[in-house]
């Protein structure tokens, strides 16, 4: 069978307003996580504010839906989730007020379905940042937000959270128990002014206030975190030795952090820093190091010699039913952009997203625990979940790529010279 033959995920289908029925369901999962952690939410210019709005929160785990349903308690919403997030649970999430996307895909289905929720009177919640937040900073907003915003006509507000990497960061998502957190909520743009602003001033106010920095909060606010595995998974991040410059050897246990090629250490404090065991230490604030490699692989691409290809498995999402597997393929990631090229049941098939059509992509580190570390690239009907064969690679890197590739292409297209 030919893969554009499976049945497709129902894009077109109109948000539920949350059921009656299910609303007290939302509130008896969302209380106790909020007492919990003692979520401090602090509202600015919310007076006055009432549905419909459009809900802008960023991302960094699973407690952001929880706190969020809180914070707008008690209005109803619906939730922009993405496909991933509806495996064999279409029916409750419909219910509840999902509304299906495939990530980082440009879709007027989606606007339409905004535009009947603002109709209805209910929130839209809308995570932006489309993914959990690497190391606990701010990511890279798409373009189309502003313009979004210009079309729905209703107020913005967002609901920025902090501490909820440090509690749970994305390579090692353990509940680490952390208490007196906090979320901000803000009403950013009025309905006036975005009559006024033009889209590009939009996105600007957007990004000021998207601004964050988890561990930075950490250490201001003085947070202790004991947890004994504090460090690891962070090598999952951290896949480039800053002292030996070699990607891909880097390693975790405990609280230590180490690389394999040169063999330096580094240890991880309570309170989130890191710090060499001996001689210097290149970066002791975790996302510092992030961005260090962001900038090695932004010279990689500015001299155009960016690439990636290896073998891969692969599983495909054209439907909640559940992943197909697609069996091996070959995965190239280059100046170009994505490259998958397979073949399912005699039939081949490939995938090609441009560089410059993909401002970021999706990663997972280990899916659900067993599976290992995927990209994920979505096109407006399937959504492929890639798993690299090779022995050393890093995701995460591929993810810097993917969007330091998309500045070039955007900025400066004549400097993207073709690789192959
Ligand atoms: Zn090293």
């Amino acid at each position: 069978m030919e893969i554009s033959k499976f049945k497709r995920f129902d894009m077109l289908k109109k948000p539920i307003r949350q059921r009656h029925f299910l609303r007290p369901l939302t509130w008896l999962l969302s209380f106790p996580a909020v007492l919990a952690h003692r979520v401090k939410i602090t509202k600015i210019g919310m007076q006055g504010v009432k549905p419909p709005y459009l809900l802008l929160c960023n991302h960094n785990s699973f407690i952001d839906f929880k706190v969020a349903t809180i914070a707008i308690f008690p209005h109803r919403a619906n939730y922009l989730v993405a496909i991933d997030g509806f495996i064999k649970r279409e029916w409750l999430l419909r219910n509840v007020g999902g509304i299906c996307k495939r990530k980082f895909t440009n879709d007027t289905v989606m606007v339409r379905h905004m535009k009947k929720v603002a109709q209805n009177g209910d929130v839209i919640v809308l995570y932006p940042e489309a993914r959990y937040s690497l190391c606990g900073t701010n990511a890279i907003l798409p373009e189309s937000l502003g313009k979004v915003v210009k079309l729905l006509k209703i107020p913005v507000v967002t609901l920025i959270m902090h501490g909820h990497h440090v509690n749970a960061p994305f390579w090692n998502m353990k509940n680490r128990k952390v208490k007196n957190t906090q979320a901000v909520l803000t009403h950013l743009i009025t309905k006036e002014e975005i009559a006024i602003l033009d889209y590009k001033e939009i996105n600007e106010k957007i990004n000021t206030a998207f601004q964050y920095d988890d561990f930075a909060w950490q250490k201001e606010q003085n947070i202790r975190i004991d947890y004994p595995d504090r460090a690891k998974g962070l090598h999952k991040l951290l896949y480039q030795c800053p002292s030996c410059r070699t990607e891909y050897h880097m390693m975790s246990e405990g609280v230590r952090l180490w690389c394999n090629s040169c063999k330096k250490e580094w240890e991880m404090s309570e309170y989130g820093e890191l710090s060499a065991v001996d001689g210097e230490t290149e970066f002791s604030h975790i996302p510092d190091w992030y961005e260090w490699e962001r900038e090695q692989v932004r010279q990689e691409v500015n001299s155009g010699v960016y690439r990636f290809e290896s073998e891969v498995t692969v599983k495909s999402l054209p439907n909640a039913k559940g992943f197909i597997d697609l069996g091996k393929g070959k995965l190239i990631h280059d100046m170009k952009g994505f490259l998958l090229e397979g073949e399912y049941e005699g039939s081949p098939y490939s995938v090609k997203i441009s560089a410059k059509s993909l401002y970021s992509c999706h990663i997972e580190y280990n899916y659900l625990g067993k599976y290992g570390d995927c990209v994920d690239l979505n096109t407006l009907t399937d959504t492929y979940y890639i798993y690299p064969q090779c022995e050393h690679f890093s995701v995460t890197k591929i993810a810097l790529a993917t969007e330091e590739l998309y500045k070039v292409a955007r900025i400066v297209p004549a400097a993207v010279s073709p690789a192959h």
